[in-house]
């Protein structure tokens, strides 16, 4: 799977990964987390605190590079942190926890934890809106977990909650261009329409199917085509949902085959990883070491998120 060169000293070495760490975390220099400053922060020398902390002379604290991101008062060690997140990065179909222990040498929870912290870091990289002026947008929704018979019923009645066992994932994709996806509790107008405005440009041209949740949508945007699934119709022209279909085929291969059960509590950090591997693709001419380097660039500022996870998440025990 992954082209992931284990012989890089940033996976074993303290320092290299340290410095590593340091260059994505501060690209123009190094800067106090707790008051901005730049010219007033000095290395500490290494004597009693060991390499790797600064003093800050404004604010008079001590910090290192993990103050004020997800790393923040891990006792993993760095080169872990980066082996892990390289990993994830380079496996199309994501990694397990076990899978993470095993290669790691470290508890299974410790894995568990830092693969939904890493996942973390790869959320909302990109806000700006998808598509544009004569770009093509393509929603769909779909069910996740539960049985199959189950859930093409679901897809026809376009019922609210999934069921038990059953989350709904909401995917827009633009056309050569990014995925956006979120875990929504039904799928209306109400729940969607709001979503489809805030994340897509509204000169774009919108593909869905004809579900009654898209009725209106060409109010919003600057064409509306639905196909029709119902009467067997999948391609007319430029309006199909093979992008996003397609979307759905990895999102589920993934989930099924290597994570199996995604709980509602986490579908959203499983979510944030498949679309940024999708936004990082190779198509897109990004490189497995340029898309690990986004990744861990995405840690930073997210501390709050880890401190405070929505819905109470037991990352918290981490
Ligand atoms: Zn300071």
């Amino acid at each position: 799977m992954a082209t992931v060169d284990l012989t890089n000293p940033i996976f074993t070495d303290p320092d290299a990964a340290r410095e590593h760490f340091e260059s994505i975390r501060w690209p123009d220099g190094t800067y106090c987390p707790y008051c901005g400053q730049t010219d007033t922060v000095k290395p500490l020398g290494g004597k009693s605190m060991g390499p790797g902390w600064y003093h800050c002379k404004d604010c008079r604290r001590k910090f290192t590079a993990q103050v004020g991101t997800i790393y923040e008062r891990s006792h993993i060690p760095m080169t872990k942190w980066l082996l892990a997140t390289h990993l994830m990065c380079a496996s199309k179909k994501g990694i397990s926890a076990h899978q993470l222990h095993r290669m790691l040498g470290l508890p299974y929870k410790t894995a568990w934890f830092m693969a939904h912290r890493i996942r973390e870091g790869m959320r909302d990289l990109n806000p700006s809106p998808l598509g544009g002026e004569g770009k093509f947008v393509e929603a769909d929704e779909t069910y996740i977990g539960g049985k199959e018979k189950n859930k093409h019923a679901r897809k026809r009645w376009h019922s609210g909650r999934g069921g038990i066992g059953k989350e709904i994932a909401f995917s827009l994709v633009e056309r050569d261009g990014r995925v956006c996806s979120q875990h929504v509790p039904s799928v209306n107008t109400k729940t969607l329409r709001p979503i489809l405005v805030a994340q897509i440009d509204n000169e774009s041209m919108l593909v869905t199917d004809d579900a009654g949740q898209y009725r209106h949508m060409h109010r919003d945007f600057a064409r509306h085509e639905a196909v029709n699934h119902g009467i067997g119709e999948y391609v007319r022209g430029d309006a199909h949902t093979n992008t996003v279909e397609s979307y759905f085929a990895i999102l589920k291969r993934g989930i099924t085959g290597t994570y199996h059960h995604v709980s509602q509590q986490h579908l959203k950090r499983y979510l944030a990883e498949f679309d940024f591997r999708y936004n990082e693709r190779t198509a897109l001419e990004v490189t497995d070491a340029e898309r690990a380097i986004n990744a861990v660039r995405g840690v930073v500022g997210k501390r709050v998120t880890y401190k405070k996870p929505h819905g109470g998440s037991p990352l918290t025990q981490a």
